[in-house]
Formats: C-alpha cells, structure tokens, sequence
C-alpha cells in the first residue's frame, strides 16, 4: 500500500550506514518518522514494522489523528509491547498551545521565550513536564522560524530564562537546513547547531541538553555525520506527500 515495508528497512540501514561511517553508535539516533498528511492507517502501519516515534507538525492535524490511531491500537496485539511516543515538529503557534501540550510527547520547534513560558503554564495546569528542544534558524532564511544564530547572547538570553520553568525540560536543540543541491553542503548549518549546543552546554554544566534533532529525506545522512540524534524522516518512509 505506502511500500512501507520496503522503505521503512532502508531508511533504517542508510541511518546505520550513516552512523558506522561517523563512528557512532546507531542506537544514539531516534528516528522520527513525520507521518503529516498521512492517514492513520499508515502509523498503524508504520508501527505494526517496530516505528515508536512519530512527527506530526500541525496541532490540529495531529489532534483530529492521535485518538483515532489510539483507538485502532486500543485492540491491537501488539499494543502491549510498544509505547508511541508523539513529538511536534512543525511550528507552535500561541493560540494552539493548549491543545499541543496534553497532546504531545516531545516539542521541537520552540522559537519564543513567550512561547516557552505559555507552554510551562499549560503543562503546569495538568501536571505535566514536558521535553523541548529550541528551534534555531541556522541558514537566516526569512521563510524559517527558530532563533537567529546571531546574536549569540541573545540565544543564551532565552535559554537562561526558558531552563528556570520547571514543567519545561530542554533537552536540545533542532533546525531545518535549507534546501540545497547535494546533501553534504547542508552540513555546515547542522555543525552550527552543535557548536551553539555545546556552547549551551560549557553555560549549563549541570544540565544536559543530549540532543539535536536535524535531518530529513533529504539530508538526514549529513545531519548525522554531524552529530544528529533524533531524524525526522517522512518522504523516504511514507512516499511522496499530496
Ligand atoms: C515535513 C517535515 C519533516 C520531514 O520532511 P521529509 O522531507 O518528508 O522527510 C521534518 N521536519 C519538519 C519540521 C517537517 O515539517
């Protein structure tokens, strides 16, 4: 039907491949297999060959999709055995934060301290503490959301500010490379990312900030020779989107 079984497989060795060449460890690298636009038939699908972490990049989507894949799972089999985890990877707007929090395992694209402090409020009223990583918007390119690379304090700024909410939990960073002729020269927007997380890190000591989520169909292979640990990946699992 989507060639899932086909496609699924492959993704997975050219993200081991990937991680062999880099001398790392495959198991340090979730894949995100972004579902949007995809019917829910094709997570069950997805799930059914192992997957346990989906993308999905708008709330209202997601919201009408994330109970109707629970309920085809309620009776499943193999329910049981795997727990999905949902991330949001696609841009937060303000007004859609009370529907993305009980919704979603994981935020990626947080780009606002006002965002983050709105997200902390709702996930406060339901007991909730959240994983997020910050968007960063590595090529400047004005169609992009995230925060600018430049100026750097100004970044740290809002980290500093964004680490005191307690519902919160940064865990890394992410950024989407623009689109470029070979794979290979989106790298230096992916090695911007890791340079701002480890200067991140050198400010924070005492916390971690593990991951950088960065790389998609097309790139996802040069995002990890630079350090990604979560991919998110739809074309090359789902086929091409309508
Ligand atoms: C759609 C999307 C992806 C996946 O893109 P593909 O090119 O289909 O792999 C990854 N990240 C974000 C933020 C997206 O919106």
């Amino acid at each position: 039907m989507f060639d899932l079984e086909k496609n699924l497989p492959a993704v997975q060795h050219r993200i081991a491949v990937a991680a062999q060449r880099a001398e790392r460890d495959p198991n340090d690298i979730t894949l995100v297999a972004v579902s949007k636009t995809f019917p829910p038939e094709a997570i069950v699908a997805a799930y059914e060959l192992g997957v346990k972490h989906f993308g999905e990049n708008r709330v209202e989507e997601a919201s009408e999709k994330i109970p109707l894949v629970k309920n085809q799972l309620a009776n499943h089999p193999i329910t049981q055995l795997l727990h999905l985890t949902w991330h949001l990877v696609g841009h937060l707007q303000s007004r859609k934060v009370k529907d993305a929090v009980p919704l979603f395992d994981y935020i990626h694209s947080v780009d606002h301290v006002e965002l983050a402090e709105r997200i902390e409020r709702n996930a406060a009223a339901i007991s909730k503490t959240i994983p997020i990583l910050l968007e960063v918007n590595t090529s400047g390119e004005a169609s992009k959301f995230g925060f600018p690379l430049e100026p750097r304090d100004r970044f740290f700024d809002a980290a500093k500010k964004i680490l005191t909410l307690a519902h919160l939990n940064l865990i890394g960073l992410m950024t989407i490379a623009p689109m470029v002729q070979q794979p290979d020269e989106a790298r230096p927007y992916f090695r911007a990312l890791r340079v701002l997380r480890d200067e991140l890190q050198r400010r924070h000591p005492d916390r971690a900030f593990p991951h950088l989520s960065m790389g998609m169909t097309d790139d996802f292979e040069a995002a990890i020779a630079e350090g990604a640990t979560m991919v998110r990946i739809g074309r090359a699992i789902f086929g091409e989107r309508a």
